[in-house]
Order: structure tokens, then sequence, then C-alpha cells
């Protein structure tokens, strides 16, 4: 159920277990957090902090970073004391790199099985390491580096496959009777990757963390990943999630958070509802509708601007809106909360409706 005035959301969240990534939990019974993993050398404590810093202020919840090497491993025990958001580390290959980041404090590890070999004789001591640290651990599976044994078995990294690598490791840790596991199973095929998490879905309740795995530059990516993302969320599945792309990490966060924010899984802040122009428009709405966004950037309240083209649809939306404008004759009517406040010359649109957001901003914080 929702609580009532609540905005409506496309599905139930699938029942899961709970776990504690730090303070963020991760679970059915927990909102779906952002993440993304940063790009600086972790072993540089001084620019991995600096990144971390400007993603949690760009709205990330839960931070990943690489662990190739001893100078990073060395570097975790200060990123995860002076982050001010749960490090997780990511490790491959070198299994003591996974003690070093459990004894280091950070907020969770990430393995990967299908690259560390001998996993399974590891499965033990990891999982006694991690208990004895309340440490939870993503089993995360990618297409790229399966389990040569489902490689094997299926032919191809089939969505099967997938899911049964990482069953198959969760199976390991449970058998050692521990279960503070999420799980992930990547791909870049949108197709295969929503049938992976299905599968998963179906036969277990570890929490699920969603991701297209290499899914591209910026525009390609974001793609990829709303449609992916979209398909299962309108499921319930998904508990926390991370948006891959070849841009900084910063724009994995604002695509993230704008997924959620789109299907209501979060609360929306600024919402711009911008018409896409036609033969009728009398201004140029491509131009207005990007000033207006670069203007009224990083706003911490919910508020829908509407920018409309023509008086066609123009006083309708703008009406709807918090604040809006509909353009005609090289003049801007400006709507506030469904009345018209004034009309200003087509060079004045945007700075106008920059102030007007502002004062309505200033009047919600207030209240
Ligand atoms: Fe065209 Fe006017 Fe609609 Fe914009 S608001 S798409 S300009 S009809």
């Amino acid at each position: 159920g929702m609580p009532a005035g609540a905005a409506p959301v496309l599905a139930e969240r699938r029942k899961t277990r709970q776990l504690q990534v730090g303070p963020v939990g991760v679970g059915s019974e927990s909102p779906i957090s952002v993440q993304t993993m940063t790009t600086t050398v972790t072993a540089d404590i001084n620019s991995t902090l600096q990144q971390i810093a400007e993603l949690t202020a760009a709205g990330c919840d839960i931070v990943r970073v690489a662990c190739p090497s001893a100078d990073d491993a060395e570097a975790l025990p200060a990123i995860a004391k002076k982050s001010q958001i749960p490090v997780i580390a990511d490790i491959h290959f070198q299994p003591k790199y996974v003690f070093a980041a459990i004894e280091a404090g950070c907020a969770a590890v990430r393995v990967n099985p299908g690259n560390i070999k001998k996993f399974d004789d590891k499965v033990k001591e990891i999982a006694h390491a991690a208990k004895d640290h309340g440490t939870p651990i993503r089993i995360g599976v990618n297409a790229g580096s399966l389990d040569p044994r489902l490689m094997e078995k299926h032919g191809k990294a089939t969505p099967e496959a997938l899911a049964e690598s990482a069953l198959w490791e969760a199976g390991l840790f449970a058998e050692h009777d521990f279960h503070d596991i999420k799980i992930s199973v990547k791909h870049n095929d949108p197709v295969v990757m929503v049938r992976a998490y299905e599968i998963l879905a179906e036969q277990c309740d570890y929490p699920l963390h969603l991701g297209v795995t290499e899914a591209g530059p910026a525009f390609q990516g974001t793609i990829k990943s709303a449609t992916a993302f979209g398909a299962l969320l309108r499921q319930g599945i998904g508990d926390t999630i991370r948006v891959s792309l070849s841009a900084p990490p910063v724009e994995e966060i604002k695509v993230g958070t704008q997924i959620l924010q789109s299907l209501n899984l979060r609360p929306r802040k600024l919402e711009i509802v911008s018409c896409p122009s036609c033969g009728r428009a009398q201004v140029d709405v491509y131009k207005l509708a990007d000033e207006v966004t670069a203007g009224l950037e990083g706003m911490e309240v919910p508020l829908r601007v509407a920018v409309m083209g023509c008086v066609v649809n123009g006083p309708g939306e703008a009406r709807e809106a918090d604040l809006g404008v509909a353009s005609g004759n090289g003049k801007g009517q400006i709507f506030v909360k469904g009345e018209v406040i004034k009309t200003v010359p087509e060079a004045q649109i945007v700075e106008t409706l920059i102030e007007e957001a502002m004062r309505i901003a200033e009047e919600m914080g207030e209240g």
C-alpha cells in the first residue's frame, strides 16, 4: 500500500532481505539507492575523496572504488573513514584485497566470482571475515567475465548462465550461514540483462543491484539503462541502481536519479515541462528550455516549470505547472499557480522565470 497523497508508482517492491551498506539500507524496506564508481586512481586519496565529495553533492548514495593494487588497498581505510557516503571496495582477481577491504572498514565489498580463481575455496574465509565485521558482500557477475564452468555449460552468457553463476556463489555463502548478500548480473544487452534479473527475482530474495554494463556513451547508455531499469522497476525488481556511462560519474548519478524520479520512486525536484516545438512556435523553444534548465539547475524543491512555444497548449500546461510561460507575438505570459502574473518581452522570459522560481522556492522552503 501507498501512503495517502504519495505519488502513484507502477509496482510494489519485490520483498527482499534487507541489508545495511553503512547507513544506507538496501532492500525492499528502503528507498532505491543510486550509486556509481570513482574514476580516480584509488591510491590517490585526495583526488578520490574530492570526486566522492562531488558525487555526494550530486546526490550519490553509495560509491564504489576499484582496488587493483596493494597501494589502492592501503588507501581504503582513509577513504572509508573520510567519505561522507558509504564506500564499497570493488575487487577482482585478488582475494587478499577482499580481506583488506573488510579490515579497512569499507561499507561493503563487491566480488566477481568469475574473476577470482578458486573462488569457491575462498568463500568460507570471506564469509567469516565479513560476518565478523558486519560487512555485506555484493556478488557481481558480469557477462564479460562469466565463470568458465558456466560458459562451457551454456555456450555463452545467457540470462540463465548469469543467474546460475550468481545463485551458485550465493549458495556457497549460505552454506556458511552468510546471507548479507546483494546480487548483480550485468550484460550490455538490456534484453539479456532484464531476463537475468527476472530469473534471479524468482529464485531468491536477495536485494538486487541493477546495471547494464558497458552501456556505452552518454546518449546510448542513458537509453539502455532507462529502458532496462524501467522494465524491471515496473515489476518491483531492483533495490539499488548503477547507470554505467562512458562519461563522468556525476552524469551517471544524474541519470540514475532522473530514472527514479520519472517513476516516482524518489521525490521529483525540478521538472521542466517543455513542448517539442512545432510550426506554430513563436519563440525558440529549445533555447528557452535549455536556458531555464541551466538557470534552475540544482533546485532542491519540487517545482514544475512549463516552457511552451505558443498559445495552443501553452496556457493549459503553464496553468497546471507551478510556474510557466506561454509565448506568443514576441511576448511571454508568465503564469504562477495558474494565474497570469505578468506579460514580458521575449528577451526577459528567462530571467523572469528564474526570478519567480527563486521566489517560489524560498516560499516553499519557509513553508
Ligand atoms: Fe507547437 Fe505550441 Fe504545442 Fe509547442 S505548445 S508544440 S509550439 S503547438
